[in-house]
């Protein structure tokens, strides 16, 4: 009976661990529990208490013992109400066609539903996820020893398998926690280590990393869709000058207003990077040459009317240089680094002519 439970515990185990690569890989975490995570997390975690009847241990006619219980508390305490009600339904569904349906398969439904049910209100509790996840299992055993009780006519067969049962299950809801926060604590470091090696921590924006990566995506799609691709690559005029005059502070307020201005003037599907520093490139991704002279025109007005606020209170003008170029028409058999170094030649002849200007690349 103990090595049945055991396995039912190393079975928890690796289903946690699955879990836990899954979420990796689909950017899961506790923060965000959205509806797709409840229906994986759910039918993830019904499939672990279809196993674990799997190696139940029979106590009598027709009953059997698991942990298959952990797979709701665990579904309610780490991903919420509606993932555990999913994984009930699993389990249900699993346990009569399994076993069939007898009496004692009906009886074990309802008792695990209502289990479903208590966890998913527990779930909604704002205590810390250990007492919420020893509450509900210790309702859940609460629960079980109610339909053993119906299941086994005689008392005595219940009390020679729930102590162990109980002494078990609170071992493994414990393993569970241990392992659950430890998986779910380097899933959240891992993302926010891959926010910030794409990130520019300075204005929130994509950094020059994240530029050339969503290059090689975008190109690649614009030439199979036969789409257009702008690139607008914009620097700040005497940038210089706004820092050896007001200091370095005063010149990353600037970059900070600058950036949330591109983003202001740019479309959720355009990518807007610091790729430099004072130096930021948009890619504009379906956007022909036309439209990207306007939205490069738009920001430079933009610029220009905009009154820069320092932290003391006081406000800066400042104009910037744009080079504009458009994937195919300055030619269709170019990499991303040409397609930049052409929008850079364009931002240097529109240095050169005066600076606030929008020049474009000429082929
Ligand atoms: P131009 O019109 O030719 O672009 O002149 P410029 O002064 O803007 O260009 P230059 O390349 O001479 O100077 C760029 C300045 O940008 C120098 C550098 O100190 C400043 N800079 C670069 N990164 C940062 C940053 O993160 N914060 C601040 N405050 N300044 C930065
Ligand atoms: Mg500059
Ligand atoms: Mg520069």
């Amino acid at each position: 009976m103990f090595s049945t439970f055991f396995v039912n515990t190393c079975i928890l185990v690796t289903f946690l661990y699955i879990t836990g690569l899954i979420s990796q890989r689909y950017k899961i975490c506790l923060q965000n529990s959205s509806c797709k995570a409840h229906w994986i997390g759910g039918a993830l975690f019904g499939g672990y208490g279809i196993v674990i009847m799997y190696y139940s241990i029979p106590v009598g006619f027709n009953t059997i013992a698991d942990l298959r219980h952990l797979a709701i508390v665990a579904t309610a305490t780490y991903i919420g109400g509606p993932a555990a009600l999913i994984a009930t339904l699993c389990l249900c569904v699993g346990r009569l066609l399994l076993f069939g349906v007898t009496k004692q398969a009906i009886v074990s439904a309802i008792f695990m539903i209502l289990i479903g049910l208590g966890c998913a209100l527990l779930s909604r509790l704002s205590w810390s996820r250990l007492l919420k996840l020893i509450t509900m299992n210790v309702f859940a055993l609460g629960i079980i020893f109610c339909s053993l009780l119906i299941n086994l006519d005689d008392i005595y067969d219940v009390l020679r398998v729930y102590p162990l049962q109980f002494f078990i299950s609170m071992v493994g809801g414990c393993l569970l926690y241990l392992i659950a926060e430890s998986i779910n604590t380097s899933n959240e470091l891992l993302l926010r280590l891959e926010h910030t090696s794409f990130t520019d921590h300075l204005t929130n924006l994509s950094n020059r990393r994240q530029l050339e990566l969503s290059l090689e995506e975008k190109l690649p799609q614009a030439r199979q869709r036969h789409e257009h691709l702008s690139v607008l690559v914009l620097d700040i005029d005497h940038f210089k000058e706004v820092n050896d005059t007001y200091g370095h502070a005063a010149g990353d307020a600037v970059l900070r207003q600058l950036g949330q201005i591109l983003m202001d003037k740019c479309r959720s599907s355009d990518v807007v990077t610091r790729s430099g520093g004072e130096e930021f490139t948009v890619l504009l991704p379906n956007c022909a040459f036309q439209q990207a002279l306007r939205i490069a025109n738009q920001i430079l007005g933009a610029v220009d009317q905009y009154e820069f606020v320092l932290s003391d209170g006081l406000v800066l003008k400042i104009t910037v240089s744009i080079g504009v170029t458009t994937f195919p028409d300055t030619g269709g058999d170019m990499s991303g680094a040409a397609l930049l170094e052409q929008a850079d030649k364009a931002l240097y002849e529109a240095k050169n002519t005066g600076r606030n200007r929008v020049c474009s690349y000429q082929v």
